[in-house]
């Protein structure tokens, strides 16, 4: 299923599970890609979808991001070894 990718704005970004992680890999063909912790996502407080705001990681870089809507909050206070 192809989603608004967050970089590029063009529905062309994929999602695929690595069985050696528990996170979710994100790709689009321009470049971008993200992981997503499934354990993280929460309704949009944005477009109010629920379970649509998944939280990424690009590059040490973390920000919630809304597949339904597009949105991206970045998160600055949250080290990444907080997350279980
Ligand atoms: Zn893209
Ligand atoms: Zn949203």
């Amino acid at each position: 299923m192809l989603q608004i990718c967050p970089k590029c704005k063009k529905l062309s970004c994929t999602w695929c599970i690595d069985d050696n992680s528990p996170l979710t890999q994100w790709g689009c063909g321009c470049g971008w890609h993200a992981f997503e912790y499934e354990n993280k996502e929460r309704n949009c407080p944005v477009c109010r979808n629920e379970k649509s705001d998944s939280y990424m990681v690009e590059n040490g870089i973390m920000y919630w991001w809304c597949c339904h809507c597009g949105r991206i909050e970045l998160i600055d206070s949250n080290p990444l070894q907080s997350i279980d």
